[in-house]
C-alpha cells in the first residue's frame, strides 16, 4: 500500500503550482505563482517549503516558473527543467527577469524519465507555444497519475497515454462559446484555440471519455477567467463523460486536494 498525495496550490491561467508527496519525496510541478504565496499555501497543508526537494518545470511560460527562482535561491531547492525552456527563458527577457539565476539546474531532454526517490517522472513533449514544453506521468509503482496542463491539443499517442492513468490532473481551459463571444482579440482567441495553445471543455472531456478507461480521479484544472466558469467546466464534463467518474475542479484562488490515491 502507498499513499500519492497531489495538491494544486494553484491552477488556472493566473499561475499554477502543483504540490506531490510520495513517501519521503516532496516536490513541487510547476512554480507559478509568488514565492510567498507557494510558501503560505504549503504552509496551510502542515509543509515546510524548505522540505521540497525539487521543483519541475514544464515550459517557460510565466504562469508555470514565476515562483520558481525566488524558491530555489531562498530555500535551496534545486530545479529540474528541458533544455529547451531553460535556454528560452535564458533568451527571453521578461522570463530571465522573474527567473533569475540559478544553481546547477538540472537540464533534461523530453522524454526522459526523472528518479526521486521510489516516483518516476516521465516527461512527455507537448506541441504547446513554449519551445521544449513537456507534461509529466508520475508513478510510485503502483500509481500512474498525470499533470497535464498547457497541452496544445490532443496530440499523437496523448490518448494512448492517458490510458494507463488511475489519475490525472488535465487542463479544461476554455467554453468555445465563452471564447468565441468574448472580448479576446481575434488573434488571442486563434491562438488559444490553435493546436499549440489549450484544450477546450470539450476536448478535455472527449479525451477522458475516449481513453479515460483506468482512471479513478480527475481533477480539471487551468481554467480560464475570462472564457470558463468552473460551473460549465463540470456540465460539460458530466455531458460527455457521465456520471460515474470523480471530477474535481482546482480552483485559481485556493488549494485544492486530490483525494489521496492508495491502492
Ligand atoms: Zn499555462
Ligand atoms: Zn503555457
Amino acid at each position: 500500500m502507498s499513499t500519492f498525495r497531489v495538491v494544486s496550490l494553484q491552477s488556472g491561467s493566473n499561475g499554477n503550482c502543483y504540490f506531490v508527496e510520495s513517501g519521503d519525496v516532496r516536490l513541487l510541478i510547476d512554480a507559478g505563482i509568488t514565492a510567498s504565496r507557494t510558501a503560505e499555501r504549503l504552509n496551510l497543508l502542515g509543509v515546510d517549503t524548505a522540505s521540497i526537494q525539487g521543483i519541475v518545470v514544464s515550459h517557460a511560460h510565466s504562469d508555470h516558473l514565476c515562483g520558481t527562482g525566488v524558491l530555489h535561491r531562498k530555500y535551496q531547492i534545486p530545479v529540474w527543467l528541458s533544455q529547451g525552456t531553460y535556454h528560452h527563458a535564458a533568451a527571453t527577457a521578461s522570463i530571465a527577469k522573474k527567473l533569475g539565476k540559478l544553481q546547477e539546474p538540472h537540464l533534461f531532454h523530453a522524454g526522459e524519465t526523472l528518479r526521486f526517490g521510489g516516483l518516476t517522472i516521465e516527461t512527455i513533449a507537448t506541441p504547446h507555444d513554449s519551445p521544449d514544453s513537456v507534461c509529466f506521468v508520475l508513478d510510485n509503482g503502483s500509481v500512474r497519475f498525470g499533470i497535464m496542463t498547457d497541452l496544445g491539443c490532443c496530440f499523437l499517442g496523448l490518448g494512448g497515454i492517458v490510458e494507463t492513468l488511475n489519475a490525472m490532473l488535465l487542463e479544461s481551459n476554455y467554453d468555445t462559446k465563452m471564447l468565441e463571444s468574448g472580448p479576446y482579440p481575434e488573434e488571442l482567441k486563434q491562438r488559444i484555440k490553435s493546436n499549440y495553445g489549450h484544450l477546450s471543455n470539450d476536448e478535455s472531456a472527449g479525451l477522458i471519455r475516449k481513453h479515460g478507461k483506468k482512471l479513478r480521479w480527475v481533477c480539471l484544472g487551468h481554467l480560464s477567467e475570462n472564457n470558463n466558469t468552473p460551473e460549465k467546466t463540470l456540465d460539460t464534463h458530466r455531458k460527455i463523460v457521465g456520471d460515474n467518474l470523480n471530477i474535481v475542479i482546482a480552483s485559481r484562488y485556493q488549494c485544492t486536494e486530490i483525494p489521496p490515491l492508495s491502492y
